[in-house]
């Protein structure tokens, strides 16, 4: 298959394969689109089975990037990178630094940051051949780790969306049931607990899960349990695709909204959530805190000044509000809310290009 015609292509700017011999590095970055901004977004590190895999991966999530920072309004663009190989076994100091030379090519097009398997130690390495790294921690506009503004994001969208679903006013009673404890997860389990909510949780790991259930009460169920929990809420904060043909079966819940990316294993899935009532929150709506937070550090950067967490907090009460719009909007049109958020990005993305031209 030709690259143009490929399913998730979608238009995107740039598509740069690199390939390093001495240090073993095959990676792809993707520039989605740099109309509102440089291509802002991490890098991740997966063993993938082969290129097709880590090229579908790298569009889906590059062009998930636009659309992410379109809806948080953020003066980027989007993109995205994989390395090919296993984050345990594979990273060393000359293939961060040959990928650090393969982004600092693109001269500020697309900037890197942290993604699955990618550590901060691992982005000093990169910084130290490029500057066009985000999501530092040793700069003194650093903003450190995202994960706790994702999930406070995350969680200012579970309240727009209890309030949506079924009109509650705040989540005290609100069951929720969140699959993957893990970075934003945990700090999710926090935020809803001190408002309180009563949590199911489950993961693949048994301290993370005694960890959270000994601050919160939570009740621990098995991996695969939880779609059959009964609860308000399905907060989804692990994997993607996991809203699928079989999982929709088992789900009883009135509404799906979490932090994980790519959830919806097709369209088609967002279309059969709302024709079962089911409220879902955007992935990529909802868990834009993250990437909100890494656009306070490079304002900071670029204009001078600090990374500002009162800036980070009105774009997130900003999020939520836009959150709730999408909502009223698929009641209204009768429309599935990605489809609404879809059309948002869109909007946003060609009112920037007919601004510029
Ligand atoms: P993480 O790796 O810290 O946490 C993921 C957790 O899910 C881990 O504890 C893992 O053990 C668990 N898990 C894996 N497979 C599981 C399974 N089958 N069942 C239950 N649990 C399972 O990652 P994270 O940074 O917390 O990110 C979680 C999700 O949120 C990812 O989809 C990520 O792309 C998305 N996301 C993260 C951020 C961020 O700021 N970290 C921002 C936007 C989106």
């Amino acid at each position: 298959m030709s690259i143009f015609e490929h399913p998730s292509y979608d238009g995107h700017e740039q598509v740069y394969f690199v390939t390093d011999e001495p240090t073993g590095l095959k990676a792809i970055i993707a520039v989605h689109s740099t109309v509102r901004g440089p291509a802002c977004g991490g890098c991740r590190m997966w063993p993938y089975a082969n290129s097709e895999d880590a090229l579908r991966d790298v569009l889906r999530l590059s062009k998930g990037m636009s659309y992410k920072n379109a809806v948080a309004d953020l003066e980027l663009g989007g993109g995205k990178s994989v390395i090919i190989g296993d984050s345990r076994k594979h990273k060393t100091k000359e293939l961060f630094e040959a990928f650090g030379r393969a982004v600092d090519r693109l001269n500020g097009t697309y900037i890197t940051a942290e993604d699955v398997g990618i550590s901060t130690d691992d982005m000093k390495i990169v910084h130290s051949v490029t500057p066009h790294v985000a999501g530092l921690t040793d700069i003194p506009e650093a903003s450190g780790d995202p994960s706790p503004i994702t999930a406070r994001g995350v969680f200012l969208g579970v309240e727009a969306t209890a309030k949506s679903s079924f009109g509650a006013d705040n989540l005290n009673g609100v069951r929720v049931a969140v699959q993957g404890v893990g970075h934003v997860g945990e700090y999710l389990c926090d935020y809803l607990h001190a408002v309180g909510a009563e949590l199911v949780i489950t993961d693949i790991h048994e301290d993370s899960l005694k960890a959270v259930q000994e601050k919160t009460g939570a009740k621990i169920v098995a991996p695969d349990e939880i779609y059959d929990v009964e609860a308000d809420i399905f907060a989804p904060c692990a994997l993607g695709a996991i809203l699928n043909d079989e999982t929709l079966k088992r789900l009883k819940v009135k509404a799906v909204a979490g932090g994980a990316n790519n959830q919806l294993a097709t369209p088609e899935i967002g279309q059969k959530l709302h024709d079962m009532g089911l409220l879902y929150a955007p992935d990529y709506v909802i868990n834009g805190g993250g990437i909100i937070n890494v656009a306070s550090e490079l304002k900071a950067r670029w204009q001078g000044g600090k990374h500002d967490p009162e800036w980070v907090e009105g774009k997130l009460q900003k999020l939520k509000a836009t959150l709730t719009e999408i909502y009223d909007r698929s009641k209204g049109d009768d429309t599935p809310p990605h489809e609404v958020a879809d059309e948002l990005a869109r909007l946003r993305l060609v009112a920037r290009h007919v601004e510029m031209a």
